[in-house]
């Protein structure tokens, strides 16, 4: 099944390429409730996520900063997974989408739940590009826990 491998691959690029093009969610809310920053020292990548959580709903979500193509449309592709689920939800997407990315090569990572994040399976041959890939959602996370820290990928 090397062709059906080849074109999804190509459609995953395609998409990554689109949402670091057109980045959704890009910007900054009129007002927040929660935010964080993050940094990825190893390749640059700089983000700031914002938030308004309502009860223990995301309502809104932006981001906004400066990185390589894989963490800005990491981020466009988190914001837009993150809108309108609960804080329970958005964890348990961490964990797996944290899961998908750090499993082996090898290993058959079948996320129908993950969606369109699912375009990131291919990072995991490329361990440089995990943290460029999770810096967004480490940066969600502290923003949610409420921290003032900045989040790093080290
Ligand atoms: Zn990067």
């Amino acid at each position: 099944m090397e062709g059906v491998d080849d074109e999804l691959r190509e459609l995953y690029q395609t998409m990554i390429l689109d949402h670091n093009k057109n980045p959704r969610n890009f910007g900054h809310l009129d007002s927040h409730t929660a935010q964080a920053e993050g940094h990825n020292p190893l390749c640059g990548d700089e983000l700031t996520v914002e938030l308004v959580v309502e009860g223990d709903r995301v309502v809104d979500v932006a981001f906004a900063g400066s990185g390589c193509a894989i963490s800005t449309a990491s981020a466009s592709l988190m914001t837009e997974f993150v809108k309108g689920k609960t804080v329970k939800e958005v964890e348990e997407g961490f964990e797996r989408f944290h899961d998908l990315v750090t499993a082996a090569p090898s290993e058959d990572v079948d996320a129908p739940e993950l969606g369109k994040l699912a375009v990131f399976s291919g990072v995991r041959e490329f361990p440089m590009r995990v943290k460029c890939a999770t810096l967004c959602w480490h940066t969600l996370r502290s923003a949610i826990a409420g921290g003032d820290e900045v989040a790093k990928t080290e």
